[in-house]
């Protein structure tokens, strides 16, 4: 069966020079004779693996020394809690920016741990845009202020990064990251799961300000302890260890394919596609407000639920898969991070004008 357009959310497709070499190296690794997923995680080849990895991250995104990159497990998901255990612990309050599902996860999580605020949310409109915010809206003693930079579900996007001043910013970037260059110095801790952008399920990035490290909770797992993990090098304890090793190679991809300006350019010009076609009709609905529109995971409905579960299943036949919408929003959303090649998304207008004149409404 040749390759599908894997339109999904996450996980998501992997670049094939990736799978390839994975593939390659899938029985003896690097003349080792063993698998990367037999190897003891403290074997000078596998800790050459995760230093590599880490190192090729920090270049990828600029990262300055005085920020540590953690590798950890328990998804985006286990940040929500891990983030609030970590840093409230100065002055008990946070602000958090509810513009989507994930946001809304992160904000509820949060308040088992103390005195949260939410600072704004875009509920209003049905997270069609994001909100604006500026230092005047966070309150003086809030330990940080969270945001989602990339809504996966709505499809929308920050299109500016919040100046909280000298309040720390803290964003997941999960479906975000490394899909164009970004500041690391404008945030005080970033995190995101791998399985959207950088490899596959089971390893989270976390890129924390040392400064922000040693005010953890007391009753924090040693699992979810920032400096713990950072003082062990994000071995701690067993870390998962193929997919650290996959995503390295993915960031060697990025690397070799002109890193992040040379992925920006790449993915604007992919988005402009569909975006650019779905502004030039009237069939499909994008519900995004155009200045907060993701350039990851694009969102359209045809205003019809029969049509939208016909145009999924049918595209699933064109060897286009995954495009129905997140259960909770409906409709579609082509997600299209880096490694969906832009032949896929000519293919997918090329599908849905087709739809549109074989399917009148
Ligand atoms: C996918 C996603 C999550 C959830 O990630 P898990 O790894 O499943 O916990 C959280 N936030 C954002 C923005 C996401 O895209």
């Amino acid at each position: 069966m040749p390759r599908v357009y894997n339109f999904s959310a996450g996980p998501s497709m992997l670049p094939l020079p990736v799978l390839e070499r994975a593939a390659a190296e899938m029985t003896d690794y690097n003349g080792s004779g063993m698998s990367v997923a037999e190897m003891s995680h403290r074997s000078k080849i596998y800790e050459s693996i995760i230093h590599e990895t880490e190192e090729s991250l920090r270049r990828i995104l600029s990262i300055p020394d005085n920020y540590k990159v953690l590798f950890m497990q328990g998804g985006a998901t286990l940040q929500f809690a891990a983030v609030p255990m970590n840093l409230i612990g100065k002055t008990g309050k946070a602000d958090y920016v509810i513009s989507g599902q994930f946001s809304d996860k992160a904000y509820k999580e949060a308040k088992k741990y103390g005195d949260i605020r939410v600072v704004a949310s875009s509920a209003d409109e049905n997270f069609t845009y994001v909100p604006h915010i500026t230092r005047a809206d966070i309150r003086d003693d809030a330990s940080y202020v969270h945001i989602c930079y990339n809504n996966t579900i709505y499809g929308t996007r920050y299109n500016y990064i919040p100046d909280t001043g000298d309040i720390p910013l803290t964003a997941d970037m999960s479906s975000y990251i490394l899909s164009e260059p970004f500041d690391v110095t404008k945030f005080g801790l970033i995190y995101a799961g791998a399985q959207k952008n950088m490899g596959p399920a089971g390893v989270t990035v976390v890129i924390v300000r040392e400064d922000l490290l040693g005010n953890a909770l007391p009753f924090t797992p040693a699992l979810t302890d920032y400096k713990i993990t950072a003082d062990n090098e994000s071995m701690y304890n067993t870390p998962p260890c193929y997919s650290i090793y996959m995503m390295g190679l993915v960031f060697k991809w990025i690397e070799e394919t002109g890193g992040l300006a040379a992925m920006k350019e790449r993915n604007e010009r992919k988005a402009k596609i569909l975006y650019d076609y779905l502004d030039s009709q009237d069939y499909y609905i994008a519900p995004v407000k155009p200045e907060f529109r993701s350039v990851m995971n694009v969102t359209f409905v045809t205003g019809s639920t029969e049509l939208d579960k016909k145009f999924a299943a049918e595209a699933e036949k064109a060897g286009l898969v995954n495009l129905k919408g997140h259960r909770s929003v409906g409709g579609m959303r082509a997600s299209i991070y880096n490694a969906m090649p832009e032949e896929g998304i000519i293919k997918l207008v090329e599908f849905m004008k087709e739809f549109a004149k074989n399917n009148k409404k």
